[in-house]
């Protein structure tokens, strides 16, 4: 049987405002009396995904973790989320190593909730999945690049306080900001490594190589989120292959916002990894939002000949090795 039938997979890159069925977001928000802007269940599925037939622009695609984000926003929402992720994950994938990445402080109405308990809440989720199935899983917290380097700072407290209780990284997600700047962000790496967590960061997704060259240079991450334009520059793919950073590839997210526009251009960016030894992983960034699932992922990157089936299993084996689970 081909990979990945039956093998036990790992996943580095999920958001949790990505990774919840809609039919299970739909009754959290009800249960909470949140008002949405339908009334009609499939009107809320195509509010809350992107297929190939609805495509989205980058940006469009981030907006859509405003309603995701807002239905998650209290301890009960994100204890659920949490769970049925990793239940998900591990019976129609046989996922059983998972990071799963979410900003708290975009999960505490402004503010009106405590920080602590909604970390709280996703350890929760966690111990109670890790009861029913046989997944490892860890979250990383993603600080915001729309957030000021304060806030940032705050949520690395959150993730070095929790760091006993199952956190296990970090990253900086969220859209492009004018005046952002990775290398602002050198103490908060360094004191997150300091303090034994995972780095990684989105880098090489929206913005160009640059990114991925200002990462290595300021952040010495440990992984990258996306990072496949890194490709568009020779330079770039050597330091990166240099650094030893692993990349969190995530394909069919890629092709629905347009960052690798079409499989002519997924082949090159695989081939570019290939010819500089750049490690990588395969995810799905949010298999629900993006209605895909990472066995998916890797039946599409075979049956189109990206990638073949060593190289799957490979890629596998390199996210369990890149995981930060102890
Ligand atoms: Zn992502």
């Amino acid at each position: 049987m081909p990979f990945p039938d039956g093998a036990e997979l790992a996943e580095l890159h999920v958001h949790l405002g990505g990774s919840v069925d809609p039919a299970v977001m739909w009754e959290i928000a009800h249960a909470q009396g949140i008002r949405l802007p339908t009334k009609d269940y499939w009107r809320f599925v195509d509010l809350v995904t992107v297929t190939p037939k609805r495509k989205k622009t980058f940006e469009e695609y981030l907006s859509l973790f405003r309603w995701t984000e807002l239905i998650q926003s209290s301890p009960i929402a994100i204890e659920r989320s949490v769970y049925q992720t990793i239940a998900g994950a591990y019976r129609r994938n046989n996922i059983t190593l998972m990071e799963l990445r979410f900003n708290p402080m975009k999960r505490n109405r402004g503010g009106e909730q405590d920080l602590d308990h909604i970390m709280m809440a996703a350890v929760r989720g966690i111990d109670r999945a890790s009861l029913e199935y046989p997944v490892k899983t860890g979250i990383i917290v993603c600080l915001d690049r729309t957030f000021t380097l304060k806030m940032n700072e705050v949520l690395l407290e959150k993730a070095a306080k929790f760091s006993s209780r199952g956190v296990v990284g970090i990253d900086i997600a969220g859209p492009p900001v004018d005046g952002f700047k990775y290398s602002d962000y050198r103490a908060i790496y360094r004191r997150a490594r300091r303090e034994g967590l995972g780095l990684t960061v989105h880098a090489g997704e929206d913005e160009g190589h640059s990114s991925v060259r200002d990462v290595i240079d300021h952040l010495q991450p440990d992984r990258i989120g996306h990072g496949v334009r890194a490709t568009e520059d020779g330079k770039t793919m050597e330091m990166l292959e240099k650094s030893g950073a692993v990349l969190e590839v995530c394909p069919t997210s890629n092709l629905n916002t347009g960052v690798v526009r079409g499989m002519e251009e997924m082949r090159a960016v695989f081939q570019s990894l290939r010819r500089f030894r750049v490690g990588f992983t395969i995810n799905t960034d949010g298999p629900e939002m993006l209605m895909t699932n990472l066995r998916k992922e890797m039946a599409l990157l075979a049956s189109e000949g990206v990638l073949k089936t060593e190289e799957l299993a490979r890629a596998n084996a390199a996210a369990f090795r890149a995981s930060f689970i102890e």
